[in-house]
C-alpha cells in the first residue's frame, strides 16, 4: 500500500488533472443539497440536476416540499430511481426538520444520519459542501479508486473513510473526495479505466499487479 507521502502526491497530481474538481449536484443552499444528495442514490448527478431544476422551482424549503404530498412529489422525481423509498424518505426528513430543527438543516453529522434516507455519506457531502466541514464522503467511485491505487485496503465503504481519515490530512478530506469522484468519472471508470491516459499509473497497484502481471 502507499505511504502517506506518496498519497500526497497522488493527490497532488489529480489536483492538477482536475483543477475544476467541485461538487456537480446543483444547489443554492444546504436544504437543496440534503435533497439532491438523497435523489443521488443510484442515480447520475446529471438527472438529478434536470429533477431539481423542475423540483426547487415548486419547493425550495420543508414546508413546501413536504406540501408537495407523495403524489406530486414522486411524479417529479420519478425519473431518478426508487422514487417510492425516495420520496417517503424525502417527507419524513422535510417533517422532522420542520418539527424539530426550526425548518433549517442540522449542521452535525450526527444529526444528518438520524434522517431517513441519509446514511454516512450523504451526511458527509452535507457538511463538507454546505458547513465547510473537513469530511471524506465514501461512495462508489471513491471505494473503487483509492482501493484499485493501494491508498487503502478495504472491503467496506465505511472501513475505507475510516482509513482515508487516517492517512490523509484533515485539511485535504474535502478536496481528496472530490478528487477521487472526478477521476473514477473522467479516467478510471469501474468497467474499463483509460490506464493509457492516467496520470497517477506509476502510483497504482492495479496497475502494476493486475493489468501488467
Ligand atoms: S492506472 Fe488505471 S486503474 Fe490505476 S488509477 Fe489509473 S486508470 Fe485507475
Amino acid at each position: 500500500m502507499l505511504s502517506k507521502k506518496k498519497i500526497k502526491e497522488v493527490l497532488d497530481i489529480l489536483d492538477v488533472t482536475y483543477p475544476d474538481a467541485r461538487p456537480e449536484l446543483n444547489h443554492t443552499n444546504s436544504f437543496e443539497m440534503l435533497i439532491a444528495t438523497i435523489l443521488s442514490a443510484q442515480c447520475t448527478d446529471v438527472r438529478v440536476n434536470m429533477i431539481t431544476e423542475t423540483l426547487f422551482k415548486v419547493a425550495k424549503n420543508p414546508e413546501e416540499m413536504y406540501g408537495l404530498g407523495y403524489e406530486k412529489l414522486s411524479e417529479i422525481i420519478k425519473p431518478c430511481g426508487f422514487f417510492n423509498t425516495k420520496s417517503n424518505n424525502i417527507l419524513k426528513t422535510c417533517k422532522i426538520l420542520i418539527d424539530e430543527y426550526d425548518s433549517k438543516v442540522p449542521e452535525s453529522k450526527e444529526d444528518l444520519v438520524k434522517l431517513p434516507g441519509v446514511g454516512r455519506k450523504t451526511a458527509n457531502v452535507v457538511v463538507s459542501t454546505c458547513f465547510g466541514e473537513p469530511a471524506i464522503a465514501v461512495d462508489t467511485h471513491v471505494f473503487r479508486i483509492t482501493n484499485r491505487i493501494g491508498i487503502v485496503r478495504e472491503d467496506t465503504v465505511e472501513k475505507t473513510e475510516d482509513s482515508l481519515m487516517k492517512k490523509i490530512d484533515r485539511s485535504m478530506w474535502t478536496k481528496a473526495h472530490l478528487l477521487f469522484i472526478f477521476h473514477g468519472r473522467r479516467t478510471c471508470k469501474a468497467r474499463k479505466p483509460s490506464c493509457e491516459i492516467c496520470t497517477v499509473r506509476d502510483y497504482c497497484e492495479y496497475y502494476k499487479n493486475v493489468l501488467n502481471k
